[in-house]
């Protein structure tokens, strides 16, 4: 099969392969979604219903409104700090950011000690959100990384931001760990693969009811860069942090790497760079990172566990009380929400609080 000319990415993807050889699982989806000119994330907004996928955010206003009181009551244990770095890690079009803000106009002196922080890579999502923040009363700065946001006193909050980064796979062969690979077959085809030689000193860093699954089995696992930088923050300079994404409580094997294209599965070889491609978040392993660091580990907990902690069916039945029409809308997105089943995200999506070390108690958590 010739390359696909739609995807240009697959040209460079093929090249670097006949150059460099077989190309580990992470190296391909950080091209796929951050290659400069034609990464995923590079060139378009992939969020909404004419989009590739939707997010909590973009399902209703509910989401960043009970986020926003919850950073507001998080301040708050803070005790109150004058000025806090409000960072979100991958704003998306600026929804959540926008809702909790507007949300958290009921605590004027949380709103007052805000600096606004967004953290974002891609071009055209930092075009969105600053329109999204025009006329917004909150100074705002953009960041590429977090390492660039000043220090100080924070509140981090990142709503699938770690799915979207660079995953690595292990799989099990005769025995031993090699890196996932992409190669091309003899069909001239993108194939996964498995590295000829085993990944050294790996089986040590495993959880023991892993290390000795069976041939085939694929172990998934994320640089930990992103997971240091937040509990060093955390840790030093008095801070908490929000991660809601995808995945599982516990480490474990399973290949969940996906690709998604006009809210449909797709398969993640084909056209490179056109699809979303993210993975689970191992919840275990980010937690165990910032631990080792200094933060403080809360929950996790599931979605809807969580935003029923934080009242969302009195949100709920208070956007009701303004808008009867809207009854059946508002209804159907706390299921989406709250709800088990695989439609849904109450079970599926984890959430999971870090703070500095002093802070025993965190809103949602206790
Ligand atoms: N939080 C938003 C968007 C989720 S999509 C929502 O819930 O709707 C993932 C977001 O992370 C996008 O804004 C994407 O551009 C951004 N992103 C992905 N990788 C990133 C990286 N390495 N650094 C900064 N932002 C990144």
């Amino acid at each position: 099969m010739m390359a696909d000319l739609n995807a240009p990415l697959e040209r460079e993807i093929r090249r670097i392969i006949s150059v460099a050889g077989a190309m580990p699982v992470s190296e391909y989806m950080a091209l796929c979604l951050g290659h400069p000119e034609h990464g995923y994330y590079m060139t378009r907004d992939p969020l909404g219903a004419q989009g590739d996928f939707t997010t909590a955010p973009e399902i209703s206003q509910m989401f960043g409104e009970l986020i926003g009181l919850w950073s507001a009551a998080a301040w708050h244990h803070m005790g109150k700090p004058e000025a806090v770095n409000l960072i979100e890690l991958g704003p998306g079009r600026g929804t959540m950011m926008n809702d909790a803000l507007r949300a958290a106009k009921v605590l004027p002196g949380f709103r007052n000690a805000v600096k606004l922080h967004l953290v974002e890579i891609s071009p055209a999502l930092q075009k969105r959100q600053r329109q999204s923040f025009e006329g917004v009363d909150v100074h705002v700065t953009w960041h590429e990384s977090l390492n660039d946001v000043p220090d100080g006193p924070c509140i981090i909050l990142a709503n699938e931001f770690f799915d979207a980064l660079p995953v690595h796979q292990a799989v099990r062969t005769d025995g031993a760990w090699h890196e996932r690979v992409i190669a091309i077959d003899d069909n001239d085809e993108l194939a996964f693969g498995a590295a000829r030689e085993p990944l050294a000193h790996f089986e040590k860093f495993l959880p023991p009811q892993i290390r000795s699954a069976p041939d085939g089995s694929v172990f998934e696992w994320r640089n930990d860069a992103a997971a240091y930088e937040i509990g060093r923050r955390l840790a030093r300079d008095r801070g908490v942090a929000l991660i809601i994404d995808y995945g599982h409580e516990r480490s474990d094997i399973g290949d969940t790497l996906q690709a998604v294209s006009g809210h449909t599965y797709s398969d993640p070889l084909i056209g490179p760079g056109l699809a979303d491609i993210t993975a689970h978040v191992d919840f275990q392993a980010l937690a165990a990172a910032t631990d080792s660091i200094g933060a403080r580990v809360h929950g996790p907990l599931e979605q809807g566990e969580f935003l029923r902690r934080l009242g969302i069916a009195n949100r709920a039945n208070a956007l009701k009380a303004n808008a009867a029409h809207r009854s059946e809308e508002i209804d159907a997105a706390v299921a989406r929400l709250t709800g088990a089943g695989t439609e849904n995200m109450g079970r599926l999506f984890k959430v999971l609080g870090l703070s500095h070390g002093d802070l025993k108690a965190l809103p949602g958590f206790d």
